[in-house]
């Protein structure tokens, strides 16, 4: 968005209260952290957004008439950005900003020291699977249902593996893995996890749906390595697809 002042509305009307402390403002920066993401806006406001689940931030062209499901619409000279379905949607100051961010675990997509023995400590003190360890935002941050699945496959780990149990060497690769592939992510705007050699075609951005992954929702497909079938279980309340000879238990 360009240094310009928004017009700031909740068509929806949950969010008029903090809608109003940014109309006119002007969008000094942003950060994300994890799955939060904080807009510091000329005014002095932080916006705090967590998406959730179902939440989505997505730009619209002006033209279009906002619907009752828009928590927040900010509006630019070229185009309108439209917030639905978010998890948290607030205006906090800095020190709750900074009360968010320190109980977040690494996040693997910033830059900083340590993170990866962070990580590994975190990690390795908790008895819980290593399914739910992934989804514990204090443990890492930015970690969803899509990626744990894909990297457990990736580092031939079972989900159901108390975290605690795991090889510190094999949980430093888990963390490499994951900076490389959000990096990816990040970069063509989509998950995609899978290598050349494992779909029999150069992979790019463009890689169709059914092939851009290995475990995520794929049961009773067969695993791209070794050709079992994927199965899946839950761990930490959500689903997990994981292949039973490539993570064994
Ligand atoms: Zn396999």
């Amino acid at each position: 968005m360009a240094k310009m002042p928004v017009v700031a509305s909740s068509p929806q009307g949950r969010f008029n209260d903090g809608a109003q402390l940014i109309n006119g403002a002007v969008l000094d920066t942003s950060e994300a952290y994890g799955k939060h993401l904080f807009c510091w806006w000329s005014t002095g406001s932080i916006l705090h957004v967590h998406l959730g689940l179902i939440g989505k931030f997505r730009p619209a062209p002006l033209e279009d008439a906002p619907g009752d499901t828009i928590r927040l619409r900010l509006e630019g000279a070229d185009a309108a950005w439209h917030l639905t379905g978010p998890q948290t949607c607030n205006i906090i100051t800095p020190e709750e900003r900074n009360e968010v961010v320190s109980t977040l675990g690494p996040d693997p997509l910033r830059r900083g020291a340590n993170r990866k023995q962070d990580f590994v400590q975190k990690i390795s003190a908790t008895k819980r699977p290593i399914g739910a360890a992934l989804l514990d935002q204090s443990i890492i941050a930015g970690i969803g249902n899509v990626y744990r699945a894909e990297l457990l496959f990736l580092t031939g780990i079972h989900p159901e593996t108390p975290a605690n149990t795991v090889d510190p060497d094999l949980l430093g690769q888990l963390w490499d893995l994951t900076v490389s592939q959000l990096k990816r992510g990040l970069k063509w705007n989509r998950i995609v996890t899978v290598s050349d050699q494992d779909v029999d075609k150069r992979v790019t951005y463009k890689i169709d749906r059914e092939d851009a992954l290995y475990a995520y929702h794929r049961g009773e497909m067969p695993c791209r390595r070794c050709h079992t079938l994927i199965v899946d279980t839950e761990v930490a309340g959500r689903s997990i697809w994981y292949c039973p000879s490539c993570q064994p238990r």
